[in-house]
């Protein structure tokens, strides 16, 4: 049986990436889609793990042979997902987490209707100014940016499934714990898999 998707979005700043490796280090079947950026990578980002770094060139080319199943600019920089890291991971039997952006999951929505789609909200916009910062690896500049395009970003929360308000770290992280294993006992997954047994 092929995968499950789960798309994930939150401002940058949110802690969607502390979160996500929590959830990813828990649970095997799950893995991450691993995007193409032309972003440099941050100090501990791994090359093919965290994203594939590539040139603007290289991320042109793979746009125009149709290898990005959607795209964005974002902050002065491209990212894409890979249509075959997805196909091969789906599969092959894992559930795949996508971190995107808002414009991102709206184009995985036409892909994957059935997927769980899950808005990471900061407890407050204090908050998560104050975690950008505490980062420290954006500008003044980029640190304004970032948040002007996140609270853009939240008008979308309204028509994802589920909101995750991460104040508690541990306790966001069982949210989505919980949602990983709702979406696992959701009738139109299981029922195929399991109704053999019964009719
Ligand atoms: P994002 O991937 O959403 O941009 P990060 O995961 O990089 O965010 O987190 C941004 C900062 O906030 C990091 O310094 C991280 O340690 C911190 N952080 C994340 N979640 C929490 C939380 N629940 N409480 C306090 N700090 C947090
Ligand atoms: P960062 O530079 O902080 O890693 O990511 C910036 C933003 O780009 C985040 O909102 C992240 O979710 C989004 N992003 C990362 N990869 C992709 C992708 O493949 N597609 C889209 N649409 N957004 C992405």
């Amino acid at each position: 049986m092929p995968g499950q998707v789960f798309i994930v979005s939150a401002p940058s700043g949110t802690g969607k990436t502390t979160l996500l490796r929590e959830l990813l280090s828990w649970q095997p079947r799950l893995r991450f889609s691993i995007s193409y950026t032309t972003r440099p990578p941050r100090p501990g980002e791994v090359p093919g793990q965290d994203y594939f770094f590539v040139s603007s060139e290289e991320f042109r080319r793979l746009k125009d042979w149709g290898a990005l199943v959607e795209y964005v600019e974002q902050f002065g920089h491209w990212y894409g997902t890979s249509r075959e890291w997805v196909m091969q991971t789906l599969a092959a039997g894992f559930d795949l987490v996508f971190d995107v952006d808002t414009r991102g999951a709206k184009a995985l929505k036409h892909s994957f209707p059935h997927g769980t789609y899950i808005f990471i909200l900061p407890p407050d916009l204090d908050t998560l100014a104050a975690r950008l910062q505490k980062r420290g690896d954006l500008t003044p500049a980029e640190l304004t940016r970032r948040l002007a395009a996140g609270r853009q970003e939240l008008k979308e929360a309204y028509w994802y499934d589920y909101l995750v308000i991460n104040d508690d770290i541990h306790q966001a992280v069982e949210k989505l714990k919980a949602i990983w294993l709702a979406s696992h006992c959701h009738t139109r997954t299981l029922w195929p898999t399991v109704s053999p047994r019964y009719l």
